[in-house]
């Protein structure tokens, strides 16, 4: 079987070097529609750029997880395949990106997904003298995102995504990374996956509008084997913060 993340091979640490040598900061937005790769993407570049990969739906599923109402409304809203209302959604964030470990830079994965959402970030890390470097957009057609999410098994532990045929674990069932036992999400059902690309449309595309007129987005076709894709998105990295 082949293993997941086969992509991880082609990045070293010493080819994103000339960032981290720098001691440069790196705050990248990685969008992108349910199914693109950005889970898949983010784990292996974070790790190899030495950032944080913050996933607004894993955080959302953490606090799923709580015995609350706040946990039952938020759980709601991830089974119809909704978005969370934006007060609760930049609340939870940004929280998360004010820990210490997101200081020295972030990798933002499915945040923002409205336009809402995308002000509220500039406007909150301004006023802390931070910034988005680079904003990168992950282009799959849709027949491929549904074959994707329906085939995507995640690790319980470490989030990390596998995929029945596309890239498998080495054990069926367990993570390769961390030997976490692997699961397929409720809202990954053909009828959901469906309702969340026609969210995205509505809600997110808006957002590619909004950075696209500011010249601030690039996009990278993740119709390709994921170590070309991580390649691309190396470079789109490397880029960033090179004229500061
Ligand atoms: P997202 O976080 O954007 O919703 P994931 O990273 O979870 O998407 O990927 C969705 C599914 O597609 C997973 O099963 C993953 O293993 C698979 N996948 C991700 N990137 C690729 C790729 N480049 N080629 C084939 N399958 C991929
Ligand atoms: P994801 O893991 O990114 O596919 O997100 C799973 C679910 O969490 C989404 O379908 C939403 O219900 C919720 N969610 C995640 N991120 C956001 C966001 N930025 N805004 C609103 N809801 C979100």
């Amino acid at each position: 079987m082949v293993a997941a993340h086969t992509g991880a091979s082609v990045l070293t640490r010493s080819s994103v070097g000339p960032i981290l040598e720098r001691g440069n900061v790196v705050n990248v937005v990685l969008m992108g529609p349910p199914g693109a790769g950005k889970g898949t993407q983010a784990g292996t570049v974070a790790d190899l750029v030495g950032v944080t990969h913050v996933a607004s739906g894993d955080l959302f599923r953490e606090l799923a997880q709580q015995d609350s109402e706040l946990a039952q409304l938020v759980q709601a809203y991830m089974n119809r395949g909704d978005l969370v209302p934006d007060d609760l959604t930049v609340a939870v964030v940004m929280d998360r990106l004010d820990q210490p470990d997101c200081q020295n830079g972030f990798i933002l994965d499915g945040f923002p997904r409205t336009v809402g959402q995308a002000r509220a970030l500039d406007r909150r890390l301004s006023e802390e003298s931070r910034r988005i470097d680079q904003i990168i957009n992950l282009v799959v057609p849709e027949d491929t995102l549904l074959a994707r999410l329906s085939g995507r098994w995640l690790c319980r532990r470490c989030h990390s995504s596998y995929h029945s045929l596309f890239s498998p674990p080495t054990w069926p069932g367990l993570c390769n990374r961390c030997g976490g036992t692997l699961y397929q999400r409720d809202d990954d059902t053909l009828q959901t996956a469906k309702r969340r690309l026609r969210v995205y449309e509505r809600d997110t595309m808006p957002v590619l509008d909004y950075y696209r007129a500011a010249e601030r987005l690039v996009d990278v076709d993740g119709d390709r084997p994921v170590g070309e894709v991580s390649e691309a998105l190396r470079e789109a990295i490397m880029t960033s913060r090179m004229d500061v």
